[in-house]
């Protein structure tokens, strides 16, 4: 009998698995896809170049898988051209230059963004340190995060440029969320602060080669212990070990296993004895985000010639933000945006020709007419995918992640569960799946022993 059956060969799978081997134990990863990686994927282009479909940035305080990429010999860039960012603002676009921070605001309404952000980042620390303060201060705390914003901060555009940073960080603010969960997600995400910095914060580097070079790599490490096209349908399990059955009928007995799956999918697959009422109840509620990644690749970048570095925000349209992610090795030029929330939603059910559309129509009233003729366009919907389901991460519904999310990552007997949403620092981001691949491996290690 194997050690330890791992459901998906994502990021936290991959790093659960050599956690195990590194310590001797006998162990399988199962993948439902044809390519190690989840949500990291790249596309090769014609030219060679190439684009990454799912995550892509490395931000500050990703240590942990800071230190797998240098321990597999990769190397990290940074964004590919420095330049001026771009800031579309009631149909007007500004030129602002890389180095001014927060750099579409008047010196009143920077004044009232950063009184805001330092309220809200004293208000997340006093939440994680002081309990009592937390229980006296339960109703307040289950105020609308969107009221609590409009009322600390003064001026609309300091609200507006809120928004954009909080979206970029956690996804767009959904309805209904309190403030506890926006505390909650300050405490486990990327510093706000930083992000507002145009050049600095979240989407600072990424891996030369895609970060799927690491997944890859990783895997190649495991050699066969990874296995390609293997679905798990169902885990059939008792106090001392389990039955992983495959989509071909296939049965894998093992002492432990780790599903890996997102919650809503993990949920969904079929149990014996099945789970408890509650944790299916906590991750329905868990709604993926809906996000498109798109890309416009152009002949050339022709931003750079005219100084711009190709990042952008702005207050409308499909595409509001946009990255210069041109590879290396490439000619051309790539620009990357996402389709995000509401946009998302209705874009998705229309055609690839009427996003394409979009996004340059978007990109266009960004940079001028020179970015109305890309030679290609490329997209991932992540939600249609049988093996994600939705994306970036889960953001949960007002009240599950207070009530249900902790408990959510407790083991099921032998039944472990780990990835970027079952972590509590780093929620849905890459470096979230792999700590929480290792912190689950770990306590598999020890059970085991
Ligand atoms: C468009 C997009 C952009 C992103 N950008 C960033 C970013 O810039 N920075 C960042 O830090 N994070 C980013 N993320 C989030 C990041 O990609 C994820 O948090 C991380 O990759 C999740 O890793 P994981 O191992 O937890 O889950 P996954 O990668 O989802 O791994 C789960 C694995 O399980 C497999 N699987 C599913 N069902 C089954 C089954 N029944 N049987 C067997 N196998 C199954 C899947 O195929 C998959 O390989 C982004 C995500 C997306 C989609």
């Amino acid at each position: 009998m194997l050690d330890c059956a791992i459901i998906g060969a994502g990021l936290a799978g991959l790093v659960a698995a050599q956690y195990l081997v590194d310590r001797g134990l006998k162990v399988v990863v199962l993948e439902g896809r044809d390519r190690v990686g989840g949500r990291v994927e790249n596309r090769v282009l014609s030219d060679g170049g190439y684009v990454e479909l799912g995550g892509q940035w490395i931000g500050p305080g990703f240590a942990a898988l800071t230190e797998i990429i240098d321990d597999l010999g990769l190397t990290t860039i940074g964004l590919p051209a420095k330049g001026n960012l771009v800031v579309r603002l009631r149909g007007q676009a500004l030129e602002v230059p890389s180095s001014d921070e927060a750099p579409t605001l008047t010196p009143f309404e920077v004044s009232d963004l950063g009184q805001g952000l330092l309220r809200l980042r004293r208000l997340a620390e006093r939440l994680r340190d002081d309990p009592a303060w937390r229980k006296s201060n339960g109703a307040w705390l289950g105020q609308d995060l969107r009221r609590w914003v409009s009322t600390n901060l003064r001026t609309q555009g300091a609200q507006r440029r809120f928004a954009e940073v909080y979206a970029a960080a956690f996804g767009p603010m959904p309805k209904g969320a309190t403030l506890l969960e926006g505390l909650h997600q300050v405490n486990s995400g990327p510093d706000l602060e930083t992000m507002l910095a145009s050049n600095g914060g979240l989407h600072q580097k990424r891996v030369d080669g895609g970060m799927a070079t690491v997944a890859t790599a990783l895997a190649d490490r495991l050699g066969d212990v990874v296995r390609l096209n293997a679905e798990a349908v169902k885990v059939a399990y008792s106090d001392r070990s389990a039955t992983v059955t495959l989509a071909d009928g296939e049965e894998i007995e093992a002492k432990q296993v780790i599903s890996t799956l997102p919650p809503q999918l993990a949920v969904a697959m079929e149990y014996d004895p099945p789970l408890p009422a509650w944790r299916k109840e906590a991750a329905d509620k868990v709604a993926p985000g809906n996000v498109i990644k798109a890309f416009l690749i152009y002949d050339h970048p022709f931003w750079r010639d005219r100084g711009f570095s190709g990042q952008s925000s702005a207050d409308q349209g499909a595409v509001r933000v946009t990255f210069d992610t041109t590879a290396d090795n490439s000619n051309r030029g790539h620009l990357m945006g996402f389709f995000e929330g509401a946009d998302a939603d209705s874009l998705s059910r229309r055609s690839v020709s009427l996003r394409e559309r979009a996004f340059v129509d978007s990109v266009v009233r960004t940079f001028g007419q020179t970015a109305a003729k890309p030679v290609a366009y490329i997209e991932r919907n992540w939600s249609s995918e049988k093996f994600t389901g939705g994306c970036h991460g889960a953001h949960f519904s007002p009240g599950v992640w207070t009530t249900n999310g902790p408990i959510l990552a407790e083991p099921e007997g032998v039944l472990h569960w780990a990835g970027a949403e079952y972590s509590t620092r780093f929620n849905g981001y890459m470096e979230g799946a792999v700590r929480s691949g290792r912190e689950v491996a770990a306590a598999v290690a020890r059970d085991l022993a």
